[in-house]
């Protein structure tokens, strides 16, 4: 059985343009418009001899009605299918409700998280990291999925538990 990694956090924190880093495909579909992952999306990928499943997500907005009561159902449904959820936050907006409750859910779990800040391209480490300390799901990772930097890193640092 291959590691499984499920991508979850609010819509528009970068989790479709991780998925295409870390499998090193352009399927998924990243957009500027929020919401516009409503299914998983499951897709595989490889680091030197270590293969892994990666789950998108659509994404929790905390206002879960309709498409978003959906979306939320999947992301849920896919920290159940994994073994690692990568928790992701904007590194650019901050520490958000939405990520708080997400955090609360999270951390009522038996699955590894890693706090995962995306868009860090351009910020200081220091000042864009120092929100994310308070949510108390370990040391938050650096990342920027767009430029590809940090991704290797966390990834490998993942499988190297298995
Ligand atoms: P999702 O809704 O969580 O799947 O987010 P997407 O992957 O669709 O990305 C949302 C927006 O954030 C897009 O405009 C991306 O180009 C942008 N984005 C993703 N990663 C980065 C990054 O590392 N840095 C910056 N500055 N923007 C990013
Ligand atoms: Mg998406």
């Amino acid at each position: 059985m291959l590691p499984v990694i499920a991508l979850v956090g609010r819509p528009n924190v970068g989790k479709s343009t991780l998925f295409n880093r870390m499998t090193h495909s352009r399927d998924a579909l990243v957009a500027d418009m929020p919401g516009v992952t409503r299914d998983r999306k499951y897709g595989e990928g490889i680091i030197g001899e270590q293969a892994y499943i990666v789950i998108d997500t659509g994404g929790i907005t905390g206002d879960e009605h309709g498409i978003d009561h959906e979306m939320a159902r999947q992301s849920l449904q896919a920290i159940e299918d994994a073994d690692v959820v990568f928790f992701m936050v904007d590194g650019r907006a901050g520490l958000m409700p939405a990520d708080e409750m997400i955090a609360d859910h999270l951390r009522r779990t038996e699955k590894t998280v890693y706090v995962v800040v995306n868009k860090t391209d351009g910020l200081d480490p220091d000042i864009a990291m120092s929100d994310f300390h308070t949510i108390g799901l370990g040391e938050p990772i650096p990342i920027a999925a767009a430029h590809n930097r940090g991704v290797t890193v966390l990834t490998e640092h993942c499988l190297s538990t298995f």
